[in-house]
């Protein structure tokens, strides 16, 4: 690894929603610059105008916010390189395709859209498919090597429209080591002149992107394995500027639940889980895709879980803090491989942040879920209801899933009672249960338990046969956290209250 400072970007272009691949590369990039005590910079890749879509780089920085990978350069955090929208450097990307022109790497087409297409079609006919602009092409076709220089220069003089081509040198064997894949090795004959530089004065993704890497003096290039096929021209770029290369990391795929193919973003909900880290409205069908957020996963969650999406670490820990991420993380762990996302495992790691989250909290975050639906408690009386429904919770929202935590029941489940609850017996024996309840003085679950045990011991009963009639008492159904615990929270008063309300109905 170089001395250098270790500086990396994430760099999406704003074409839609990010994609959870979007986010673990984002994150990759963050927990390397951050083990290395480097810079990680968001820069935003908007050349092509024709894929812009309104609303997604405010998508993007508010996804990257919420999952608490915050880049400390960039858009939207200005640093020594600003601008960090591309649209915005347009100006300066000119000179440097003309520079590789000038160094004899580049060179002008005049080639129009009809002209290509004609050729691609005859191609075809001739069943010579995937025709392209290379080496051997080039030759036959309008450009600044084969017109003469007075042609060219009276063409661009014109205001004729023209691209600059990169000049791809013919039949070379060129390696490049990538730290995930090792050496890469490909020879120059399979690569075409792509466009660097279009007619509308924007340059293509590849030139700015290199450009910007370069000038934005970007240590490590880490992104995904659909880069991949375009890294032999970008390290023939770098070697056609005469500038150092980064090192490259080209990130496995993640892989549908079945590992039949990528996960992709046109995947949507239609799986049953989200691809995306918050929702989405698409701006021009009006479509919605739901996001992780809003599904009501925490973000350290999520993003412990696209952690392990395709590293791994030397041991079998699973639950990482954001400084444990940072300390433990390295490229050399990130497996070849496709990782195949597993939902089950997402609600997994959700449980297991819930569990570890204090009362408190949890109770503070279920707070604008109560107020919703009506309900006004204290903080701390939530915060005993979250304790009670925390064990068997996965997402915040299954901690309001006792409804009988709030009020009396106002039903009693038919079937639970006709299974349960003797008339004219059941009610004697829970109306003696409540007169127990007077002598507790504390009013505890452990009390409440030990009083109840005493209580059914004295009668010559079993548990099974009088502790579903006190949780009918209470809810109304046989299932939920424990009838003591519930009693305990709700208090005696209202403990004795619902006793001798549901006598009343069912008995
Ligand atoms: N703009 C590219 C993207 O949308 C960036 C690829 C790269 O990181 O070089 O993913």
């Amino acid at each position: 690894m170089s001395e250098k400072r270790v500086r990396v970007r994430f760099a999406p272009s704003p074409t839609g929603p990010l994609h959870m691949g979007g986010v673990r590369t984002a994150l990759y990039n963050y927990l390397f610059a951050k083990k290395h005590g480097g810079d990680f910079l968001i820069r935003i890749e908007d050349t092509d105008q024709g894929r812009f879509v309104p609303g997604a780089e405010d998508y993007i920085l508010e996804a990257l916010k919420w999952c608490g990978i915050e880049p400390n350069e960039g858009v939207g955090y200005g640093g020594p390189h600003a601008p960090y929208r591309q649209s915005e450097r347009k100006p300066m990307y000119r000179a440097y395709a003309e520079e590789l022109v000038s160094k004899g790497w580049a060179y002008y087409a005049f080639d129009t859209p009809e002209e290509l297409d004609n050729i691609r079609k005859q191609a075809e006919l001739a069943k010579m498919p995937n025709w392209q602009y290379n080496s051997i092409s080039r030759n036959t076709m309008k450009n600044s090597l084969t017109l003469p220089a007075d042609d060219v220069q009276a063409r661009i003089a014109n205001g004729d429209a023209y691209v600059v081509r990169f000049k791809m040198p013919r039949n070379e064997e060129v390696r490049f080591h990538d730290i995930i894949r090792g050496w890469v090795v490909f020879n120059t004959n399979e690569l075409d002149d792509k466009v660097l530089f279009k007619s509308d004065g924007m340059p293509t993704y590849h030139l700015a992107n290199i450009v910007d890497d370069h000038t934005m003096e970007i240590t490590h290039v880490i992104r995904g394995e659909e880069w991949l096929p375009s890294a032999p021209l970008h390290v023939m770029m770098y070697r056609a500027f005469e500038w150092e290369a980064p090192e490259f990391a080209h990130l496995p795929l993640i892989l549908k639940p079945d590992g039949n193919g990528k996960l992709s973003k046109r995947d949507g909900d239609r799986l049953g889980f989200p691809v995306f880290p918050l929702n989405w409205k698409d701006p021009h069908t009006g479509e919605q895709s739901s996001g992780y957020r809003e599904r009501g996963y925490f973000p350290k969650a999520f993003v412990n879980m696209l952690l392990l999406l395709g590293w791994a670490p030397s041991n079998n820990q699973e639950i990482f803090t954001m400084q444990e991420m940072i300390d433990t993380f390295t490229i050399e762990r990130i497996g070849k491989s496709g990782s195949k996302f597993d939902p089950e495992k997402t609600k997994w790691f959700n449980q297991q942040y819930l569990r570890a989250t204090p009362n408190l909290e949890l109770a503070e975050m279920i707070q604008p879920l109560l107020k919703e639906k009506g309900i006004e408690v204290s903080n701390e009386y939530a915060a005993g209801v979250c304790e009670l429904m925390k064990e068997r919770a996965v997402f915040i929202q299954d901690l309001l899933e006792g409804p009988y935590l709030f009020s009396a029941p106002s039903t009693y489940d038919a079937d639970a009672v006709a299974k349960k609850w003797k008339k004219g017996e059941s009610g004697a024996l829970m109306n003696e249960w409540s007169n127990v309840l007077d002598g507790i003085s504390e009013f505890t679950s452990a009390n409440i338990e030990a009083s109840f045990k005493e209580f059914i011991t004295a009668k010559g009963l079993g548990m099974g046969a009088v502790m579903p009639l006190f949780r009918i008492c209470l809810t109304g159904v046989l299932t939920g956290p424990a009838s003591s615990e519930v009693a305990a929270l709700i208090g005696k008063e209202e403990t004795k209250k619902r006793i001798a309300t549901c006598i009343s109905v069912n008995d």
